[in-house]
């Protein structure tokens, strides 16, 4: 296992850390319902992906009709 030499100072060890901030993803409206969506990814509210359904999504069920 390596040991490091010497102490990393809180400043140093700070300093590091500053740049371990996460930056936000770059998002794309979707072209069917207008949702953010990641660029080159189906768009996870209507399933669209090049202007064209590809997962197809579950209507709303309705828990009460099914109980009946
Ligand atoms: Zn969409």
């Amino acid at each position: 296992m390596a040991v490091q030499q010497n102490k990393v100072t809180r400043s140093r060890r700070n300093m590091r850390r500053a740049h371990d901030s996460l930056v936000a993803t770059n998002p794309n409206e979707c072209g069917n319902c207008g949702e953010l969506k990641r660029p080159h990814h189906v768009c996870p509210s209507c399933g669209w992906y090049d202007n064209r359904e590809v997962v197809a999504q579950a209507d709303e069920v309705d828990l009460e009709d099914d109980a009946a």
